[in-house]
Protein backbone atom coordinates (compact mmCIF):
# COMPACT_ATOMS: atom_id res chain seq x y z
CA UNK A 1 0.00 0.00 0.00
CA UNK A 2 1.06 3.74 -1.19
CA UNK A 3 0.73 6.37 1.61
CA UNK A 4 2.66 9.84 0.07
CA UNK A 5 3.83 10.40 -3.14
CA UNK A 6 7.33 11.80 -2.26
CA UNK A 7 10.91 12.08 -3.55
CA UNK A 8 12.06 8.90 -1.94
CA UNK A 9 10.31 5.34 -1.75
CA UNK A 10 10.88 2.95 0.96
CA UNK A 11 10.11 -0.64 2.02
CA UNK A 12 8.78 -1.55 5.15
CA UNK A 13 8.73 -4.94 6.05
CA UNK A 14 7.36 -6.34 8.49
CA UNK A 15 8.48 -9.76 10.08
CA UNK A 16 6.69 -9.55 13.75
CA UNK A 17 8.17 -8.22 17.21
CA UNK A 18 6.21 -6.92 20.08
CA UNK A 19 5.99 -3.50 18.27
CA UNK A 20 2.47 -5.19 15.99
CA UNK A 21 1.77 -7.00 19.11
CA UNK A 22 -1.54 -7.10 20.89
CA UNK A 23 -2.08 -8.68 24.28
CA UNK A 24 -4.43 -11.96 24.43
CA UNK A 25 -6.46 -11.35 26.82
CA UNK A 26 -7.53 -14.71 27.91
CA UNK A 27 -4.04 -15.99 28.17
CA UNK A 28 -2.24 -12.25 29.07
CA UNK A 29 0.74 -13.49 26.65
CA UNK A 30 1.68 -11.34 23.69
CA UNK A 31 1.27 -11.97 20.64
CA UNK A 32 1.87 -10.83 16.41
CA UNK A 33 -1.26 -9.33 14.79
CA UNK A 34 -2.06 -7.90 11.41
CA UNK A 35 0.00 -5.95 9.99
CA UNK A 36 -3.01 -3.74 8.50
CA UNK A 37 -3.41 -2.30 12.03
CA UNK A 38 0.32 -1.56 12.84
CA UNK A 39 -0.37 1.29 10.38
CA UNK A 40 -3.82 2.52 11.45
CA UNK A 41 -1.78 3.35 14.79
CA UNK A 42 0.58 5.25 12.93
CA UNK A 43 -1.29 8.17 11.74
CA UNK A 44 1.64 10.13 11.28
CA UNK A 45 2.96 8.27 8.93
CA UNK A 46 0.57 9.35 6.25
CA UNK A 47 2.72 13.10 6.87
CA UNK A 48 5.99 11.79 6.14
CA UNK A 49 7.08 12.86 2.63
CA UNK A 50 8.23 9.60 0.94
CA UNK A 51 6.13 7.02 -0.30
CA UNK A 52 5.90 4.41 1.56
CA UNK A 53 5.54 0.69 0.80
CA UNK A 54 4.82 -2.10 2.85
CA UNK A 55 5.14 -6.11 2.93
CA UNK A 56 4.64 -8.24 5.45
CA UNK A 57 5.48 -12.17 6.67
CA UNK A 58 2.64 -14.00 5.88
CA UNK A 59 2.70 -15.02 9.52
CA UNK A 60 4.13 -12.73 11.64
CA UNK A 61 6.81 -14.61 14.08
CA UNK A 62 8.31 -13.40 17.93
CA UNK A 63 11.89 -13.14 16.89
CA UNK A 64 13.00 -16.43 18.94
CA UNK A 65 11.74 -18.12 15.97
CA UNK A 66 13.87 -16.60 13.67
CA UNK A 67 16.28 -18.87 11.69
CA UNK A 68 18.17 -18.54 8.41
CA UNK A 69 15.28 -19.39 6.10
CA UNK A 70 13.49 -16.18 7.59
CA UNK A 71 17.22 -14.41 7.03
CA UNK A 72 17.04 -15.74 3.18
CA UNK A 73 13.21 -14.43 3.15
CA UNK A 74 14.51 -10.61 4.31
CA UNK A 75 17.10 -10.74 1.71
CA UNK A 76 14.69 -12.15 -1.24
CA UNK A 77 12.28 -9.44 -0.40
CA UNK A 78 15.04 -6.50 -0.33
CA UNK A 79 16.80 -8.40 -3.87
CA UNK A 80 13.83 -8.39 -5.35
CA UNK A 81 12.97 -4.92 -4.66
CA UNK A 82 15.82 -3.41 -4.69
CA UNK A 83 15.82 -1.44 -7.85
CA UNK A 84 12.20 0.33 -7.44
CA UNK A 85 12.96 1.77 -3.62
CA UNK A 86 15.72 4.00 -2.23
CA UNK A 87 15.37 2.27 1.29
CA UNK A 88 14.19 -0.46 3.80
CA UNK A 89 13.05 -0.47 7.18
CA UNK A 90 12.89 -4.31 8.63
CA UNK A 91 10.33 -4.04 11.80
CA UNK A 92 11.85 -6.99 13.75
CA UNK A 93 11.47 -8.40 17.42
CA UNK A 94 14.42 -6.68 19.65
CA UNK A 95 15.17 -10.19 21.30
CA UNK A 96 17.02 -11.54 17.99
CA UNK A 97 17.27 -8.60 16.21
CA UNK A 98 21.01 -8.27 16.67
CA UNK A 99 21.88 -11.65 14.75
CA UNK A 100 19.06 -11.24 12.08
CA UNK A 101 20.32 -8.07 11.26
CA UNK A 102 24.10 -8.99 11.35
CA UNK A 103 23.19 -11.90 9.03
CA UNK A 104 21.51 -9.91 6.35
CA UNK A 105 25.05 -7.17 6.23
CA UNK A 106 26.77 -10.54 5.54
CA UNK A 107 24.08 -11.89 2.73
CA UNK A 108 23.87 -8.32 0.99
CA UNK A 109 27.18 -7.47 -0.59
CA UNK A 110 27.95 -4.37 -2.17
CA UNK A 111 24.81 -2.96 -0.40
CA UNK A 112 24.35 0.97 -1.26
CA UNK A 113 20.91 1.80 0.13
CA UNK A 114 20.06 1.66 3.86
CA UNK A 115 18.65 -1.13 5.47
CA UNK A 116 17.20 -0.50 9.29
CA UNK A 117 15.89 -2.66 11.54
CA UNK A 118 13.94 -1.34 14.40
CA UNK A 119 11.44 -2.60 16.60
CA UNK A 120 10.37 -1.29 19.91
CA UNK A 121 10.10 -2.54 23.64
CA UNK A 122 6.04 -1.76 23.93
CA UNK A 123 3.64 -2.35 21.58
CA UNK A 124 2.68 0.16 19.19
CA UNK A 125 -1.11 0.35 20.97
CA UNK A 126 0.34 1.09 24.36
CA UNK A 127 -0.32 4.40 25.14
CA UNK A 128 3.85 4.80 26.30
CA UNK A 129 4.91 2.73 23.03
CA UNK A 130 8.30 3.59 21.67
CA UNK A 131 7.27 1.94 18.85
CA UNK A 132 6.45 5.29 16.89
CA UNK A 133 9.24 7.01 17.29
CA UNK A 134 11.61 4.39 16.54
CA UNK A 135 9.64 3.56 13.22
CA UNK A 136 9.14 6.91 12.01
CA UNK A 137 12.91 7.82 12.84
CA UNK A 138 14.03 5.27 10.89
CA UNK A 139 11.61 5.49 7.71
CA UNK A 140 13.15 9.21 7.99
CA UNK A 141 16.85 7.94 7.98
CA UNK A 142 16.08 5.41 4.90
CA UNK A 143 14.85 8.09 3.09
CA UNK A 144 17.87 10.38 3.56
CA UNK A 145 19.62 11.32 0.59
CA UNK A 146 22.58 13.60 -0.21
CA UNK A 147 22.56 15.00 -4.13
CA UNK A 148 19.98 12.22 -4.67
CA UNK A 149 22.31 9.43 -3.25
CA UNK A 150 21.51 7.51 0.04
CA UNK A 151 23.68 8.81 2.88
CA UNK A 152 23.70 5.92 4.62
CA UNK A 153 24.74 2.46 2.51
CA UNK A 154 24.58 -0.41 5.28
CA UNK A 155 22.74 -2.56 7.42
CA UNK A 156 22.13 -0.90 10.60
CA UNK A 157 20.04 -1.37 14.07
CA UNK A 158 17.64 1.86 15.19
CA UNK A 159 16.54 1.53 18.53
CA UNK A 160 15.98 4.82 21.46
CA UNK A 161 17.63 7.82 18.86
CA UNK A 162 20.37 6.12 18.29
CA UNK A 163 21.09 4.39 15.08
CA UNK A 164 24.29 1.82 15.20
CA UNK A 165 26.16 -0.58 12.66
CA UNK A 166 23.90 -3.58 12.87
CA UNK A 167 26.63 -6.08 13.02
CA UNK A 168 27.99 -4.07 16.19
CA UNK A 169 24.87 -4.66 17.93
CA UNK A 170 23.88 -6.45 20.90
CA UNK A 171 20.81 -6.74 22.85
CA UNK A 172 21.83 -5.95 26.59
CA UNK A 173 18.48 -4.64 28.16
CA UNK A 174 14.83 -6.72 28.48
CA UNK A 175 13.19 -4.04 29.76
CA UNK A 176 14.64 -0.56 28.94
CA UNK A 177 13.87 1.72 26.03
CA UNK A 178 17.64 1.48 25.30
CA UNK A 179 17.76 -2.14 24.52
CA UNK A 180 20.68 -1.66 22.55
CA UNK A 181 24.41 -0.92 22.86
CA UNK A 182 27.42 -0.90 20.41
CA UNK A 183 29.81 -0.95 22.63
CA UNK A 184 33.04 -1.10 20.16
CA UNK A 185 31.77 1.14 17.74
CA UNK A 186 30.42 4.48 17.94
CA UNK A 187 26.89 5.24 16.88
CA UNK A 188 25.88 6.46 13.07
CA UNK A 189 23.78 8.80 14.18
CA UNK A 190 21.51 10.51 16.71
CA UNK A 191 18.15 11.23 16.96
CA UNK A 192 17.26 15.12 19.18
CA UNK A 193 16.09 17.98 17.73
CA UNK A 194 18.11 17.55 14.64
CA UNK A 195 18.92 13.70 13.10
CA UNK A 196 22.93 13.93 13.03
CA UNK A 197 24.33 11.54 11.09
CA UNK A 198 28.28 10.83 11.80
CA UNK A 199 29.17 10.66 8.20
CA UNK A 200 33.00 9.39 9.73
CA UNK A 201 31.70 6.36 11.24
CA UNK A 202 29.36 5.17 8.35
CA UNK A 203 31.05 2.72 5.87
CA UNK A 204 33.25 4.20 2.95
CA UNK A 205 31.71 4.22 -0.33
CA UNK A 206 33.24 1.37 -2.26
CA UNK A 207 32.85 0.95 -6.00
CA UNK A 208 30.05 0.74 -7.22
CA UNK A 209 29.38 -2.51 -8.25
CA UNK A 210 25.50 -4.02 -8.33
CA UNK A 211 23.79 -5.57 -5.32
CA UNK A 212 24.78 -9.67 -4.42
CA UNK A 213 22.75 -11.56 -2.19
CA UNK A 214 24.29 -14.67 -0.55
CA UNK A 215 21.19 -16.70 0.60
CA UNK A 216 22.81 -20.29 2.24
CA UNK A 217 23.69 -19.65 5.52
CA UNK A 218 25.20 -23.21 7.02
CA UNK A 219 24.47 -23.26 10.77
CA UNK A 220 26.39 -26.32 11.91
CA UNK A 221 28.16 -23.62 14.32
CA UNK A 222 28.07 -23.81 18.15
CA UNK A 223 28.89 -20.94 21.26
CA UNK A 224 30.63 -22.17 23.98
CA UNK A 225 30.64 -19.86 26.82
CA UNK A 226 33.14 -20.86 29.34
CA UNK A 227 32.81 -20.84 32.87
CA UNK A 228 34.98 -21.69 36.15
CA UNK A 229 33.77 -25.14 36.84
CA UNK A 230 33.75 -26.69 33.73
CA UNK A 231 34.34 -30.50 33.63
CA UNK A 232 36.01 -31.95 30.93
CA UNK A 233 33.32 -34.40 29.92
CA UNK A 234 30.65 -31.29 29.06
CA UNK A 235 33.56 -29.68 27.35
CA UNK A 236 34.58 -32.67 24.88
CA UNK A 237 30.78 -33.46 24.36
CA UNK A 238 30.42 -29.91 23.09
CA UNK A 239 33.83 -30.26 20.40
CA UNK A 240 32.64 -33.55 19.37
CA UNK A 241 29.07 -32.48 19.04
CA UNK A 242 27.71 -34.60 15.61
CA UNK A 243 28.19 -32.87 12.11
CA UNK A 244 29.62 -29.69 14.35
CA UNK A 245 31.50 -27.29 11.54
CA UNK A 246 32.92 -24.58 13.63
CA UNK A 247 32.22 -23.49 17.53
CA UNK A 248 32.80 -20.27 19.15
CA UNK A 249 34.03 -20.13 22.30
CA UNK A 250 33.58 -17.26 24.38
CA UNK A 251 36.62 -16.82 26.55
CA UNK A 252 37.53 -14.67 29.78
CA UNK A 253 38.47 -10.55 29.32
CA UNK A 254 40.79 -10.58 26.71
CA UNK A 255 40.64 -13.60 25.31
CA UNK A 256 41.74 -16.09 28.23
CA UNK A 257 41.10 -19.97 28.42
CA UNK A 258 41.87 -21.95 31.03
CA UNK A 259 45.50 -24.30 31.13
CA UNK A 260 44.50 -27.37 32.10
CA UNK A 261 45.77 -30.08 30.11
CA UNK A 262 42.94 -31.63 29.25
CA UNK A 263 41.20 -28.72 27.74
CA UNK A 264 44.39 -27.93 25.26
CA UNK A 265 44.61 -31.53 24.70
CA UNK A 266 41.13 -31.48 23.48
CA UNK A 267 41.40 -28.41 21.63
CA UNK A 268 44.14 -29.85 19.60
CA UNK A 269 42.10 -33.10 18.94
CA UNK A 270 38.88 -30.92 17.59
CA UNK A 271 41.16 -28.72 15.48
CA UNK A 272 42.85 -32.02 14.01
CA UNK A 273 39.77 -33.81 13.02
CA UNK A 274 38.80 -30.53 10.79
CA UNK A 275 36.66 -28.38 13.44
CA UNK A 276 36.83 -24.37 13.28
CA UNK A 277 37.45 -22.85 16.35
CA UNK A 278 36.81 -18.93 17.14
CA UNK A 279 37.60 -16.95 20.23
CA UNK A 280 35.61 -14.13 21.37
CA UNK A 281 35.64 -12.27 24.31
CA UNK A 282 32.30 -12.93 26.90
CA UNK A 283 32.81 -9.09 27.47
CA UNK A 284 30.21 -7.22 26.08
CA UNK A 285 32.68 -4.38 25.45
CA UNK A 286 36.80 -4.68 24.65
CA UNK A 287 38.36 -7.01 22.52
CA UNK A 288 40.52 -10.22 22.13
CA UNK A 289 44.28 -9.66 22.70
CA UNK A 290 46.17 -13.16 22.32
CA UNK A 291 49.43 -13.28 24.53
CA UNK A 292 48.16 -10.38 26.74
CA UNK A 293 48.08 -13.14 29.09
CA UNK A 294 49.77 -15.86 30.11
CA UNK A 295 46.12 -17.57 30.04
CA UNK A 296 45.96 -17.21 25.97
CA UNK A 297 48.99 -18.08 24.82
CA UNK A 298 47.89 -21.77 24.43
CA UNK A 299 45.01 -20.53 21.84
CA UNK A 300 47.16 -18.60 20.12
CA UNK A 301 49.90 -21.19 19.48
CA UNK A 302 46.79 -23.62 18.30
CA UNK A 303 46.23 -21.00 15.69
CA UNK A 304 42.58 -20.45 16.87
CA UNK A 305 41.05 -17.83 15.22
CA UNK A 306 40.81 -14.17 16.90
CA UNK A 307 37.12 -12.99 17.18
CA UNK A 308 39.10 -9.53 18.08
CA UNK A 309 36.17 -6.98 18.76
CA UNK A 310 33.71 -8.85 16.81
CA UNK A 311 30.41 -9.54 18.98
CA UNK A 312 28.78 -13.45 19.34
CA UNK A 313 25.99 -12.15 17.02
CA UNK A 314 28.21 -10.95 14.09
CA UNK A 315 30.62 -14.24 14.99
CA UNK A 316 27.88 -16.56 14.78
CA UNK A 317 26.24 -15.09 11.46
CA UNK A 318 29.55 -14.31 9.66
CA UNK A 319 30.71 -18.59 10.19
CA UNK A 320 27.11 -19.40 8.99
CA UNK A 321 27.99 -16.81 5.59
CA UNK A 322 31.84 -18.26 5.50
CA UNK A 323 30.46 -21.80 5.91
CA UNK A 324 27.65 -21.75 3.22
CA UNK A 325 29.94 -19.84 1.15
CA UNK A 326 32.82 -22.46 1.36
CA UNK A 327 35.62 -20.80 1.70
CA UNK A 328 38.70 -23.32 1.99
CA UNK A 329 40.40 -24.12 5.09
CA UNK A 330 43.49 -22.74 4.05
CA UNK A 331 41.89 -18.89 4.12
CA UNK A 332 38.94 -19.38 6.51
CA UNK A 333 40.87 -17.85 9.36
CA UNK A 334 42.62 -15.05 7.67
CA UNK A 335 39.01 -14.28 5.93
CA UNK A 336 37.35 -14.57 9.53
CA UNK A 337 39.73 -12.17 10.88
CA UNK A 338 39.39 -9.52 8.46
CA UNK A 339 36.87 -6.92 8.45
CA UNK A 340 34.35 -7.39 5.69
CA UNK A 341 31.28 -5.34 6.25
CA UNK A 342 32.78 -3.13 9.12
CA UNK A 343 31.99 -6.00 11.78
CA UNK A 344 35.60 -5.72 13.65
CA UNK A 345 38.26 -3.57 13.93
N1 LIG B 1 9.79 -11.30 22.10
C1 LIG B 1 9.78 -10.13 21.24
C2 LIG B 1 10.51 -10.50 19.94
O1 LIG B 1 11.70 -10.47 19.92
C3 LIG B 1 10.41 -8.97 21.91
C4 LIG B 1 10.45 -7.71 21.07
O2 LIG B 1 9.88 -7.61 20.02
O3 LIG B 1 11.05 -6.75 21.50
O4 LIG B 1 9.87 -10.84 18.98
Amino acid sequence: MNTTIGKTNILLIYTGGTIGMVKDYATGNLKAFDFDKLQSNIPELYQLDCAIETISFDCPIDSSNMDPGHWANIASIIEGRYEDHDGFVVLHGSDTMSYSASALSFMLEHLSKPVIFTGSQLPIGDLRTDAKENLITSIQIAASQERGRPIIREVCVYFEYKLYRANRTTKINAEHFEAFQSLNYPPLAESGVHLKIYKENLLPKGRSKSLRVHKVMDNRVGVLKLFPGITEAFFKNVLQCDGLRALIMETYGAGNAPTYDWFTKSLKEALQKGLILVNVTQCSGGSVLLGQYETSQHLKKLQIINGKDITTEAAVTKLMYMLGQDVSMASFKTIFETSIRGEME
